[in-house]
C-alpha cells in the first residue's frame, strides 16, 4: 500500500513537472487561424454596424469582448470587478460622446506589480451614407489578435506557467474620433503608469498593402527601438526564434513619405494610434501595422479580405514577444538619453 502511495505521488509530481515544462511554442500553437476567423467574421459582421464610439454598435462590440473574457477566466480589468472603463470624451467637433473601454487582466506571479499594457482599438467609424464600414482590418483584425493572445497566457496561467508580470489587455475605444480612448486610459490609468514596462499596440494586421505584394511575410514594427533597446532586442529575438516575419522598419522614421488620401505626405505613424499616449508618458511601445490599402477607411474593409494564416502568424509574433517581456528576470531598461518624443 505504501509503495502505491509512493508510485502515485511520483506520477503525479511528474505530471505537474512535465506540465510546466510545456514550451511557451504549446501556448503559441493555440492562437489559430480558425479561431481568429471565427472572431473576426461575428466581431466584423453587419451586426455590430461598425462599431462607432458612442452607439449602439459600440454597446455590441463591448459585450461581446466581456462574454469572450468571462468565459475564457481572464479577469475583468478595471475598477469593482467591471471589464469596462466608462468615459465621457470630446470629439474634434466639440460633441461628447459616453463611450467605453474594455479592460481584461491576467495577475503576474512573482513581480504582479509590474504591468504589461496590449492595447487594440475596439471602435470604428461607423455607418456613413448609409453603408456598414465593418472595419474587419481596422482594427478587427488587432482586437481579435488580442483575443487569442489573451487565451494562450490564460492557458500557460492555469498550468503555472506564469506569466510573472501582469499583463493588461486594454481594448480602448474612440480611437477613430482622435485616440480618445488611450488618452483617457493614460490620463486616468488603473494601473500606476509609472509600473507599466511597456506597451504593444496592435492596429492593423489582417491585410497586404501595395508594397508587399509578392513578398506577404512582413510587419511594420514602429517605435521598437525609440525608447528602450532592450524592447527592441526582445522583438527581434521573440521573431527570429519563433517566427521568421520579414520586419520592415520603414516608417520607424516619421518621416518617410506614405502615399495616402491621393498625395504623398509624411507617414507619422509614430503619433497616429494608440501607442501614442503611452510613449508621451516615457512607456517604450511597438506598434503593429501592415499598412494602409484601398480599403482603409471604407465599406469594402470586410472578413473576407483578410489573410488569416498571415494574421495568425503576426499574433503569433506578438504573443511571443509579450511572453519575453513578462517572464524575463529584469525589467526593460529606458534608454539613458530618453527624450520624449512630441507631436509638435
Ligand atoms: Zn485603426
Amino acid at each position: 500500500m505504501k509503495n502505491l502511495i509512493h508510485i502515485i505521488l511520483l506520477f503525479v509530481i511528474f505530471s505537474c513537472a512535465t506540465e510546466a515544462q510545456k514550451k511557451v511554442a504549446d501556448y503559441a500553437e493555440s492562437i489559430t487561424e480558425a479561431e481568429l476567423k471565427t472572431h473576426l467574421y461575428t466581431y466584423a459582421s453587419d451586426e455590430f454596424m461598425g462599431r462607432e464610439a458612442g452607439t449602439e454598435g459600440e454597446t455590441l462590440a463591448i459585450n461581446f469582448l466581456k462574454d469572450y473574457y468571462e468565459s475564457t477566466g481572464v479577469s475583468a480589468g478595471s475598477t469593482n470587478g467591471s471589464y469596462f472603463q466608462e468615459m465621457t470624451v470630446t470629439d474634434k467637433q466639440g460633441n461628447s460622446i459616453d463611450s467605453y473601454n474594455v479592460l481584461a487582466y491576467i495577475e503576474g506571479s512573482d513581480k504582479s506589480d509590474e504591468v504589461l499594457v496590449i492595447t487594440s482599438h475596439l471602435d470604428h467609424i461607423g455607418i456613413e451614407d448609409g453603408l456598414i464600414n465593418n472595419g474587419a482590418d481596422d482594427d478587427g483584425s488587432g482586437t481579435v489578435a488580442m483575443m487569442e493572445i489573451a487565451e494562450a497566457f490564460i492557458k500557460a496561467k492555469e498550468d503555472g506557467n506564469g506569466p510573472r508580470r501582469s499583463i493588461l489587455f486594454l481594448h480602448v475605444s474612440a480611437e477613430e474620433k482622435g485616440l480618445l480612448g488611450s488618452k483617457y486610459y493614460t490620463d486616468n490609468p488603473i494601473y500606476p503608469l509609472a509600473n507599466t514596462v511597456a506597451n504593444l499596440n496592435i492596429d492593423m494586421i489582417g491585410r497586404v498593402d501595395s508594397l508587399h505584394i509578392d513578398q506577404p511575410n512582413y510587419i511594420y514594427l514602429i517605435g521598437s527601438d525609440i525608447l528602450s533597446q532592450d524592447l527592441h532586442d526582445v522583438s527581434e529575438k521573440a521573431n527570429k526564434d519563433h517566427v521568421g516575419l520579414e520586419i520592415d522598419y520603414r516608417y520607424n522614421d516619421p518621416t518617410t513619405l506614405v502615399y495616402e488620401f491621393g498625395r504623398w505626405r509624411q507617414n507619422r505613424y509614430y503619433y497616429r494610434s494608440d501607442h501614442y499616449h503611452f510613449i508621451k508618458n516615457n512607456i517604450p511601445a511597438i506598434f503593429y501595422f501592415n499598412g494602409t490599402h484601398e480599403d482603409y477607411h471604407a465599406p469594402t474593409d470586410t472578413v473576407e479580405k483578410i489573410n488569416y494564416s498571415l494574421l495568425e502568424k503576426r499574433t503569433r509574433l506578438i504573443f511571443h514577444t509579450a511572453w519575453k517581456i513578462v517572464n524575463r528576470e529584469d525589467r526593460l531598461a529606458l534608454k539613458e538619453d530618453t527624450e520624449i518624443p512630441s507631436e509638435d
